[in-house]
């Protein structure tokens, strides 16, 4: 950041008084523009044995599948985000059921958190989608999975299936491999 967003104004940076870090701060207006871990939400939608991927048609990692999730909005609850990214990206109504899990994605600044779901009627491809489907385990494409969050949400939640468990599950990514 460079400018003010309060007042426009150049800002520098320095640890503002009883803080511990250091922010960007406004000299002129004294606004602490504070940068803080993004929330991702998004959801397994099932249907019987299956469960619904999007293939990505935008950046980064086109092409590759991931379930419907995105950055949560001001002004909706983690449900209320689920349930509109899938709807956004898969044109489809999901009844969202319990949190399952928790993906620190430290090095992006973001925290992911998928819940499981039930499909309720029919789906398609939304903008952000080229093509969406639905994939039985067997099916599922392993290695066009989209990003590190979505394989460990994914390999938990067949996991507790086989299991005939509903666990949560936690964990912190590393950077992927380039
Ligand atoms: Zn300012």
């Amino acid at each position: 950041m460079n400018y003010c967003s309060a007042c426009g104004s150049e800002v520098i940076v320095k640890v503002p008084g009883g803080d511990h870090l250091p922010r960007h701060v406004c000299p002129s207006c004294g606004a602490v523009h504070y940068q803080n871990p993004k929330i991702v939400v998004g959801c397994v939608p099932q249907e019987g044995d299956r469960i619904l991927l999007c293939k990505r048609a935008i950046e980064p990692r086109y092409g590759y599948w991931t379930l419907p999730a995105g950055f949560m909005e001001n002004g909706e609850t983690l449900v209320e985000g689920a349930a509109r990214e899938t709807r956004e990206e898969a044109l489809a109504e999901v009844d969202i059921e319990d949190l399952f899990a928790v993906v620190n994605v430290v090095h992006a600044q973001q925290v992911h958190m998928l819940f499981r779901a039930r499909l309720v009627g029919g789906f398609g491809a939304g903008d952000e989608s080229l093509e969406v489907q639905l994939f039985s385990e067997d099916r599922v494409p392993w290695d066009d999975i989209a990003f590190g969050s979505v394989r460990y949400a994914l390999e938990k939640f067949f996991e507790d299936r086989r299991e005939g468990v509903q666990r949560m599950h936690m964990t912190a990514l590393k950077p992927m491999p380039r």
